[in-house]
């Protein structure tokens, strides 16, 4: 494996750093380095500086959208964007039904949907766990039972409940796993829907998380009609769309890029003067501990770049895409830990300032106000994506053989 940039490379590189710096959204500046929550507007600010450039899709054929990037180019990219402090682009339409679509849908559905996601016009959501169906998603139970309308046309009636929606307050559109066929093995029975979140009977509910934050959901689906056209691959045929999307959403879980910044950020935390003057930089205990988690970051970035020189040569993503999720979670975790301890008494969940209509106004140095919010929000990286456990399970299968 050969760790050096070629000159195109590094080239490459000062042209994405200069172009970050001259076009990254003003407005956004420090946003992720204070763990503010993002608005809408947030998201598709820099979503559509990106598209303007044709830069928003790297991963995508060039026929569709793509940059016709190099895998290190692609990796110099998230180094580089992370590097910036830039936000993360909402992967929903980018890096889940945009691949599928442009994979398996049909030529109307490319040429309706692929420019939307691109520009950012659509905002998508996923629509895949349940209650009951989660680790075991195909146990889901959201009912489509098809139908001809008075017009002649055909259609599904949607009945159910979805979950842990991410940001569906602000989806146009979702994509839905729907059971339409209850007579056959699970996994045989489903199929994968494309629904207008505008159409009646659609009711998204919020679900407050530890961190105060609104990023999840309840979607219930009460007799939602949606078109047979809006159905991605054959009918009953949707876990093979479903498992090829999981794939994508694995894809750049393991956040090296982020994580260095974030161990650059509890350094320079832990620089500062503390109450009683003590730096806690300085203090064995505390800088065992982010040496610890350098080292990790380093092996985790080793892993990584080995699975990039492994694609580079044709070969696809196998079970080192679920080592590098469980370590690169892992890792993401240890460094809000941190980032906490770094804080101190200062970061203490919900404690605001003093004094009436003064709860905007945290206590405390500006690094202090979101490390408790980021550290209880940031619990979810080893659920999501396939949960940590269940990513033990496959290694177990497929590099074990257990
Ligand atoms: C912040 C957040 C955002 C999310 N966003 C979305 C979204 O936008 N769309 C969407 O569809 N879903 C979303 N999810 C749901 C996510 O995919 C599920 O939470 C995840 O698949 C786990 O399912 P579950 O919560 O039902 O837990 P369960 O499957 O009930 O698991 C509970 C526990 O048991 C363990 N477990 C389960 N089965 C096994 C097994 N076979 N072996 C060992 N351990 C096991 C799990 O690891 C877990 O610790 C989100 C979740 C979170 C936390």
């Amino acid at each position: 494996m050969d760790l050096n940039f070629s000159a195109e490379d590094i080239a490459f590189r000062d042209e994405v750093r200069a172009f970050i710096k001259d076009s990254y959204p003003a407005a956004l500046n420090g946003k992720i380095d204070e763990g503010e929550e993002l608005s809408k507007d947030d998201f598709l600010s820099w979503h559509r500086v990106l598209a303007a450039k044709g830069w928003i899709a790297p991963a995508w054929p060039k026929q569709y959208g793509g940059t016709g990037w190099t895998s290190v180019q692609r990796y110099i990219w998230s180094e580089e964007t992370a590097r910036a402090d830039a936000i993360r682009l909402m992967p929903f339409g980018l890096s889940m039904v945009g691949p599928v679509i442009y994979t398996f849908g049909t030529p109307e559905q490319k040429a309706r949907f692929l420019p939307r996601i691109l520009s950012g016009d659509d905002w998508w959501c996923q629509g895949y766990s349940e209650p009951g169906a989660g680790s075991d998603l195909a146990n889901l139970r959201t009912k489509a039972e098809r139908f001809t309308g008075d017009d002649g046309k055909e259609y599904y009636r949607v009945n159910g409940q979805k979950t842990w929606t991410t940001l569906a307050q602000h989806a146009d559109w979702g994509f839905f796993l729907v059971r339409t066929n209850s007579e056959v093995k699970a996994q045989e029975g489903i199929s994968f829907l494309l629904i207008d979140m505008k159409t009646p009977g659609i009711t998204v509910r919020p679900i407050i998380t530890l961190g105060g934050e609104h990023e999840v959901n309840e979607v219930w689906l009460e007799d939602v009609i949606v078109p047979v056209e809006n159905r991605v691959y054959e009918e009953n045929k949707g876990w093979t769309c479903a498992k090829f999307l999981l794939a994508h959403e694995r894809t750049g879980i393991a956040g090296v890029a982020a994580s260095k910044r974030g161990v650059e950020r509890i350094k320079s935390i832990a620089r500062t003067e503390l109450d009683e003057g003590e730096i806690l930089l300085k203090n064995p205990f505390f800088k065992r501990k982010v040496a610890e988690l350098e080292v990790d970051l380093s092996a985790l970035e080793y892993t990584e770049l080995r699975t990039l020189a492994g694609e580079s040569s044709g070969k696809g993503p196998g079970p080192e895409s679920s080592l590098l999720k469980i370590k690169g979670t892992e890792i993401q975790q240890r460094i809000t830990e941190l980032a906490l301890e770094a804080a101190g008494h200062y970061g203490a969940p919900y404690y605001r300032g003093f004094g009436e209509g003064d709860n905007e106004h945290p206590i405390g140095p500006d690094y202090s106000h979101r490390v408790a919010p980021t550290y209880f929000n940031m619990r979810k990286t080893s659920i999501y994506g396939g949960s940590n456990e269940i990513q033990r399970n496959i290694i177990a299968k497929m590099v074990l053989g257990l």
